[in-house]
């Protein structure tokens, strides 16, 4: 876990996802926040058992977290995080925050780094009024999502909820774990959308090939 020195306060953001697999468009998101908000380090925390995913049957969490660390090991403020992945309950953001607020006291300043899209539904996650409190959210452009629908969904909630709400703007990336998984169920190629060592881990496992995919 990072830690500061000379008791300063610690600016982390927390890259929560699927990663089934991570992707260019994570990575870059994941940058831009790290600089434009000044973090100290991103933890990336795949999930456990997610709480909005179960329609599909999702890669096992030991795949997806050494998938996120062969993305992440080189840059040195990138950091990966075993805690929800561990977690025998479906984890939500809020009680991921609280661990947080438990393993390093109050002397820190959280983020949560994510998409346009998981952020369309902010008011249905647990406790949210609470999470927010606690941690702002720092929301990223995506293609194909737009946060003036955010503004249409929320109404009279949205100027509350932005208080808390970055925007940022990322370089678009039009990649999706979706469509790696059913580039690599129909044979495409899948370079340079994720990292080189993740392809490889993809292609040495098996993994997304129609008859794994059940
Ligand atoms: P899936 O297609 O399986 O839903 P995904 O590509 O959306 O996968 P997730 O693991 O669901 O990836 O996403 C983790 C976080 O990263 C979410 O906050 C999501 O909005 C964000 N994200 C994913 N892809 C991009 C992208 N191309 N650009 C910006 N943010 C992204
Ligand atoms: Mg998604």
């Amino acid at each position: 876990m990072p830690k500061k020195r000379n008791g300063e306060r610690l600016r982390l953001g927390i890259m929560g996802g699927t990663f089934d697999p991570i992707h260019l468009g994570h990575l870059v998101t994941a940058e831009e926040a790290c600089q434009q908000f000044n973090l100290d380090h991103v933890v990336f925390m795949p999930s456990g058992e997610p709480p909005h995913k179960d329609k599909r049957k999702v890669t096992a969490a030991e795949h997806r977290y050494l998938m996120t660390m062969l993305a992440v090991v080189a840059n040195p403020k990138f950091t990966l995080s075993r805690l929800e992945i561990e977690s025998k309950q479906p984890s939500y953001t809020v009680d991921t925050v609280r661990r947080f607020y438990e393993l390093y006291g109050d002397n820190l300043t959280l983020y949560f780094i994510t998409g346009a899209d998981a952020i369309l539904d902010i008011t249905t996650w647990k406790d949210y009024k609470e999470l927010l409190e606690r941690c702002s959210f720092i929301a990223t452009s995506r293609p194909g999502y737009s946060l003036q629908k955010l503004q249409e969904l929320l109404g009279s909630a949205f100027s509350v909820i932005m208080r808390h709400i970055h925007l940022l703007e990322v370089p678009a990336m039009a990649i999706s774990s979706t469509e790696i998984r059913r580039r690599v169920a129909a044979g495409k190629t899948i370079r340079y959308l994720t990292p080189r060592p993740v392809e490889q881990y993809i292609y040495k496992n098996r993994l997304y090939i129609p008859h794994s995919l059940d």
